[in-house]
């Protein structure tokens, strides 16, 4: 394997710190009472990046997990559940829902677009009776950003639990989940927090425990189970041995995370400019409206093969970047400022090894992007 730049939308750059805490001494954390303390602080720092009051929990798996386990605990035979798509992941949700027995109802947006908050209004009024929705924050293979807040609030007043991916969000954009009434915001290891992948976190609201308590048959799963890690505090008792090194390193991240006061305008300053860049050179975005600030993401021009772009990257450059998948396979690329990516220096390379590759491969971009890009940030 080789060590380079990840400048891809996650897996993300871990700091040194962050890999040093890893190799850290472990106990036993089953048995070791110090460990529970330490698990349940990672917990309420995870909480407080999220403006919460409400209960964390960091559980063993990628960020796929933490959607699993969202609509495994929430869904029943027959529920009626709103999956608001305009992305890959967005429409992803449907099948978790639908594997848990739940009827799933679809508002569909422009995968272009922001989802239309007047249209979703509109919706709502018509149709009734849902137990909860899902929504994405930033749904990256397209790099469309959804107003959560607004949507959230609009759920909310209908009576509907709010759940939303923000896995490639949190640590670049705001997340306000007490203000913004998300009952269950999911996040993972390897996005903005910068560590790397293995672990999913939840902050998971009253509402939303309350439910899933009264449910009328159990939860159909064990590692997808929110409801056994409740009390694991009070009764000092975890469902399956955490992960030690893994949590040792996410709480670092976490930390990084909290001393860094302004880690969300510079992921706005150093986006902005990354668009600005892209677009005096000669290259389009792939959306219209809802840029998020942690992953940029640009039609491959005419005749340039995305493989063969990348490829030039990495072997001449040493930088990944990522094409995409599903309906956007071998149409963009994307550049993943989030985290630890999202830093000047790396940023500037990135864009000088993008420029110089799409030279090679016979495009010439109208200005220099480095250039425009240190203009602007
Ligand atoms: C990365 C990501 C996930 C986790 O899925 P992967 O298997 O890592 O791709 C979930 N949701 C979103 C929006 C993501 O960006």
């Amino acid at each position: 394997m080789k060590v380079s730049q990840i400048m891809t939308p996650g897996p993300t750059q871990v700091r040194e710190n962050v890999r040093m805490a890893r190799a850290l001494a472990t106990t036993n954390p089953d048995l070791d009472v110090q460990f529970y303390e330490f698990y349940k602080e990672t917990c309420d720092k995870i909480g407080a990046f999220l403006h919460t009051n409400n209960e964390v929990r960091v559980l063993s798996g990628e960020g796929i997990l933490g959607l699993e386990a969202a609509c495994a605990s929430l869904t029943e035979d027959n529920d009626r559940v709103l999956i608001i798509d305009n992305g890959i992941f967005g429409e992803g949700f449907a099948d978790f829902v639908k594997m848990y027995g739940g009827e799933v109802v679809v508002f569909k947006g422009d995968r272009k677009r922001k989802i239309d908050t007047i249209e979703l209004e509109k919706f709502l009024k018509k149709d009734h009776g849902f137990k909860y929705a899902t929504v994405v924050h930033c749904d990256t293979p397209s790099g469309v950003l959804n107003d959560i807040n607004k949507i959230c609030h609009l759920l909310k007043e209908k009576g509907i639990l709010t759940v939303v991916d923000s896995v490639a969000g949190m640590g670049g954009e705001d997340v306000r989940v007490d203000d913004w009434q998300i009952d269950i915001v999911l996040g993972a290891s390897q996005k903005c927090i910068s560590a790397p992948a293995g672990l999913t976190f939840l902050s998971i609201s009253d509402d939303a425990f309350k439910v899933m308590k009264h449910r009328r048959k159990p939860i159909a799963s064990y590692y997808c189970n929110l409801l056994i890690w409740k009390d694991y505090y009070k009764n000092q008792w975890f469902p399956y041995t955490p992960p030690i090194s893994d949590i040792i390193g996410l709480r670092q991240a976490v930390d990084n995370i909290l001393e860094d006061t302004e880690i969300i305008k510079r992921h706005s300053c150093i986006a902005k400019a990354t668009r600005k860049a892209v677009i005096e050179a000669g290259l389009n975005l792939y959306i219209k409206d809802g840029y998020s600030n942690t992953v940029t993401v640009v039609e491959l021009p005419e005749g340039i093969n995305d493989k063969e772009l990348l490829k030039h990257m990495v072997d001449e450059f040493d930088v990944f970047i990522a094409g995409s998948f599903g309906y956007l396979k071998g149409k963009v690329i994307r550049i993943g400022h989030m985290g630890e990516n999202a830093k000047k220096d790396k940023m500037i390379y990135t864009l000088l090894a993008l420029q110089a590759s799409l030279k090679a491969l016979g495009f010439e971009c109208k200005k220099d992007m480095v250039e425009v890009f240190l203009d602007e940030v």
